[in-house]
This record gives C-alpha cells, sequence and structure tokens, in this order.
C-alpha cells in the first residue's frame, strides 16, 4: 500500500464494472449468515481427510492439461532435480488428470485426482491417486472404502443430498453463477446448520475472463470464503503459473497460508523523510523469500512504531536521511543513516537466526512478497 492513492482507482473501477450488470434479484438474503459470526476469523470445523480439513491449511488443486509430461509439470510448481520432482516456494497439492497423468515420475509432494473409471488401473502404480465423483457416479460406481473421495457437488445439489453424503468425503463445491459467492457461502452455511465436517472445496471457472477480470473477480469470490474461514481449499480454472501465483497471493492476504514474507507498509505522507516506495522495493528484493516473516516499513517515528502492528522487524523513518530498526516493538538501532541501513537490517535478521540464502530458483515473480 505503498502507492499514490489514485492508483488504487482503476482497481476500483474494475470492481464497480464486474457488478455493473447484476440484477438486485440475483441477491438472496441469508438467514442463516446470522448463525456464523465473521466479525472475527474463526475456522469452520471439519475432519482431517489426508492433507484437507481440520487444522490444514487450504490446498490448492489446479486441473491438468489433457497431456501431462514431464515438461508440462513445471508449470504446477514443481522442477525437476536429476530423476526427482521438488516443489517451488509455491506448488499445486493436488492436479485433476482427467484424461492423462502419465509423467514419468510423479512428484512426492503432489496428489493424483482422477475419473472413477481409471481408478482402478492409476492407483496400483501411483499412491498419491485419489478420485473425483459426481453424486451420481457416487451412487452407482464401486470404489474402495479406503479410497479418498472427492465429490463435486453444487449448491442445488446440497439440500437434497445432505444426508448421503459420506462423512469423510471431501466436497468440491462448485458453481458456474457470473457472482457465486453469496450461493457458495449458503450453501456452506447449510452444510454448517446440518451439522456436517466434510471439508470443502471451492472450485471456479474464469475461462470466460482477462487475466485482470480474473484477477478481481477471484479475489472477491474466494477471499471472502477464506476470510470468513469457510473454505479448506481452493480449485480455479483456467489453472498455470498465473492462477498459482493469484492463489498463493489470496492465500498469504488472508493469512490462510503464508508461503511469503509479510510485509506492512504505511502509506506515506508529510511526515516521511525517505523515499518509501523505492525503499519498500529495495527490502522487498532483499528479503521477500524469508517464509513466514513480518518486516514493517514505516515513514516516520511519530506513529510508525504504533502502526506497525505484529511485526517481526521495523525500518522506521526516524528524521532527514536516518531511520531507526526494531526488533518487534523494541528499538536496537536508532538514528543510523539510511546509506546502509537495509544491510544492518539484514544483519539483525541475521544476528536472530532467522536469515537464509534465497534458493537461485525462489519463486517469486515480482519480488514483492505480500504487502
Ligand atoms: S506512519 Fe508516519 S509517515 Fe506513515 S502515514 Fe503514518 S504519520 Fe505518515
Amino acid at each position: 500500500m505503498t502507492e499514490e492513492p489514485e492508483r488504487e482507482i482503476p482497481v476500483a473501477r474494475q470492481i464497480v464494472k464486474r457488478y455493473e450488470n447484476r440484477s438486485s434479484s440475483t441477491y438472496k438474503s441469508e438467514d442463516k449468515l446470522l448463525e456464523w459470526d465473521t466479525s472475527e476469523f474463526k475456522r469452520r470445523k471439519t475432519v482431517a481427510v489426508d492433507n484437507i480439513g481440520g487444522a490444514h491449511q487450504p490446498v490448492v488443486i489446479q486441473s491438468a492439461p489433457e497431456i501431462l509430461n514431464n515438461s508440462a509439470l513445471k508449470q504446477f510448481g514443481f522442477r525437476e532435480v536429476g530423476e526427482r520432482w521438488l516443489p517451488r516456494n509455491i506448488h499445486a497439492d493436488y492436479l485433476y488428470c482427467a484424461v492423462d497423468g502419465g509423467a514419468d515420475t510423479w512428484p512426492e509432494d503432489l496428489g493424483l485426482i482422477i475419473k472413477p473409471e481409471r481408478f482402478a488401473t492409476v492407483c496400483t502404480k501411483n499412491a498419491a491417486a485419489t478420485v473425483l465423483l459426481t453424486m451420481q457416479e457416487y451412487r452407482s460406481v464401486e470404489i474402495p472404502n479406503d479410497a479418498v473421495i472427492f465429490l463435486q457437488i453444487t449448491p442445488d445439489e446440497i439440500p437434497a443430498c445432505i444426508e448421503e453424503i459420506p462423512a469423510e468425503a471431501i466436497l468440491v463445491l462448485s458453481s458456474q453463477e457470473q457472482y457465486p459467492l453469496h450461493r457458495l457461502r449458503s450453501a456452506i452455511l447449510e452444510l454448517i446448520h446440518h451439522n456436517s465436517r466434510n471439508p470443502v472445496v471451492i472450485k471456479l471457472d474464469y475461462h470466460q475472463l482477462t487475466d485482470s477480470e480474473f484477477l478481481i473477480a477471484a479475489s472477491i469470490d474466494l477471499g471472502a470464503l477464506l476470510l470468513e474461514g469457510l473454505c479448506d481449499g481452493v480449485w480455479v480454472d483456467p489453472p498455470g503459473e498465473f492462477a498459482l501465483e493469484l492463489i498463493f497471493s489470496l492465500l498469504q492476504a488472508t493469512r490462510t497460508r503464508i508461503t511469503k514474507t509479510d510485509f506492512i507498509s504505511c502509506p506515506s505522507c508529510g511526515r516521511t523523510l525517505f523515499d518509501l516506495q523505492e525503499t519498500s522495493a529495495y527490502i522487498r528484493a532483499r528479503t521477500a523469500h524469508l517464509k513466514g516473516l513480518k518486516i514493517a516499513i514505516m515513514g516516520c517515528i511519530v506513529n510508525g512504531p504504533g502502526e506497525m502492528a505484529d511485526a517481526d522487524y521495523g525500518y522506521v523513518g526516524s528524521g532527514r536521511g536516518r531511520i531507526s530498526l526494531y526488533r518487534g516493538k523494541t528499538i536496537v538501532k536508532k538514528n543510523i543513516k539510511t546509506e546502509g541501513a537495509v544491510d544492518e537490517l539484514v544483519e539483525l535478521i541475521r544476528q536472530d537466526g532467522n536469515w537464509k540464502e534465497p534458493e537461485n530458483n525462489f519463486v517469486n515473480s515480482d519480488n514483492r512478497g505480500a504487502v
């Protein structure tokens, strides 16, 4: 949030544009929302199935292309090292392979979701295999009892099917609506109302949108559900690196899954006596790989320390050409020159044992971490 406020106007315009043609009749009131207090974060209680739900962080699922060869795996956040696949900083947790699934070696950290007709053959070769069923398939297809089941369901199906849903199925709640948020939320509240503990993965398709429309729509639809603690996983299409970056940024911004450094910054004002944007960019470039660390960059010593919340470290302007460094709320370097101050910040992090060298392949395309 260090940019000039007028740079937020195009984003605000895009948000308004998304709703320009929405008829008020599509909005459904949500009496059940009253049963879910959103004034503070709490996560819906679910059972853990495999690594989804319970206390697990929300997972990220992507759809694989029809032919999934080794090079295609790279777009899902994996790199090939010898005969193994290693996960990069952000990577898909599961791939849905509707047709193929035939990469020569399969990454250890990647689950595989397939259609029921391929389950018997694939699961003998790949222990990570799980199955995606519609409600109709669940009723008619035989699947081993110990198989992990993803059950694809729509909000409309929930009232009629709720008693039939097996206790340990992961629900893949999908909607084709242009504005799906309220319907998805109502469906999950319906589950809560019936004491369902099934984990819920939200599946949405933004194929028809441009990248910037995709960004705005996914942030609204998924950001709200993540902030309300109603979602155990996210599956968006179209898949690929853009979607992967976007979803992990949303998870970071909602603090539901931390994969980058968290940066806290003031908007700057007349009290700021250094170039906050330039300095923030430089600090981000040096420290964006320190996953989970919170670093505040504040314009002045008058209000900065009070506004940097629960930051682990603070870089705070304290006069013309001077800054002070904080560890938590404690000042540890007072009024040092700005030249070399970022090196001192790095040294402080190092002394505390919180520094690590960036990997060459560190994936953070904009070098920004999360702000
Ligand atoms: S922290 Fe200081 S410089 Fe930053 S906006 Fe607040 S008063 Fe202005």
